[in-house]
């Protein structure tokens, strides 16, 4: 039987991650060109819009990279539908007949839409936490004019242009308190939605062709995901037989967590079943 290749999409997320890492490169040094002694709203206003381009360069650059991503993941999750249901001989044949179903047109549709969403949640957050430290460092820049003596200035400096810095690179703080920068955070959201779409494709067009069960890939995970490596899972909450869901085993916290690399392939060998 043929063999399905495991979903790999560094090329891919490392790419998106690339265009976040350089646009906070590009936000960083417009940061760092800012004069303390002389920084007026005039100036600040420039900053700003610079900074605004950069950011919604990033945003178009990010929409399409999702549209054009999203799908491919999905495209191979059909694939390891068809080619672990036999439907097609091998990976280069199922591409040729992938297509698809209802399901995966709107789950495919839905997936891209909330990916560019997450991903517009970074840049607006960088974007809010930019300007307000913009604005301060105008009000600062005051305190340093009025300040005498080189070391209360420079003390003042050093803030400014610290307070900026950070501004930027601890950008987002997650649903349980944890920072992350804004690239770190834009990569593990789209290797995790790349791989749930994968995911979901799968089941979507095994359904389709009224199968239930599938079997969770093994590559000797050494997390909490290694326990379930084998394990029969059944499509669909209705699915007769002691097995848990997709929903239920991500659930458990134990595996499909963000940046898992495990799927399933379909079965239709109801036999398999009883061996458990
Ligand atoms: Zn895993």
């Amino acid at each position: 039987m043929a063999k399905v290749p495991a979903p790999n999409y560094d090329y891919q997320t490392n790419q998106l991650a690339g265009y976040y890492r350089i646009a906070i490169k590009d936000i960083l040094a417009e940061l760092d060109r800012v004069d303390i002694s002389d920084f007026r709203r005039a100036n600040a206003l420039a900053t700003l819009q610079s900074i605004s381009g950069i950011l919604s360069d990033l945003d178009t650059k990010s929409a399409r990279w999702v549209s054009e991503n999203v799908p491919i993941a999905a495209n191979e999750g059909v694939i390891n539908t068809l080619v672990s249901l036999k439907v097609a001989e091998t990976v280069e044949q199922a591409a040729l007949i992938v297509k698809f179903n209802e399901l995966n047109e709107a789950m495919v549709a839905a997936a891209i839409a909330d990916t560019q969403a997450d991903l517009l949640a970074v840049t607006q957050n960088v974007d809010r936490k930019t300007k307000a430290a913009v604005r301060r460092a105008v009000s600062d820049s005051i305190k340093y004019n009025m300040t005498s003596g080189t070391n209360g200035r420079r003390t003042i400096r050093d803030d400014i242009k610290k307070r900026l810095k950070e501004s930027v690179v601890t950008g987002i703080v997650d649903a349980k308190g944890r920072r992350w920068k804004p690239e770190v955070y834009a990569d593990m959201v789209t290797r995790t939605k790349m791989m749930q779409t994968y995911r979901e494709a799968t089941t979507n067009e095994a359904v389709d062709r009224g199968v239930l069960y599938a079997q969770i890939s093994s590559h000797g995970a050494k997390d909490a995901c290694r326990g379930h490596e084998g394990e029969i899972i059944k499509l669909t909450l209705e699915a007769p037989g002691d097995f848990k869901t997709y929903e239920e085993l991500q659930a458990t916290g134990e595996i499909f967590h963000p940046r898992c690399k495990h799927v399933y392939s379909p079965i239709r060998d109801v036999g398999l079943l009883s061996e458990r």
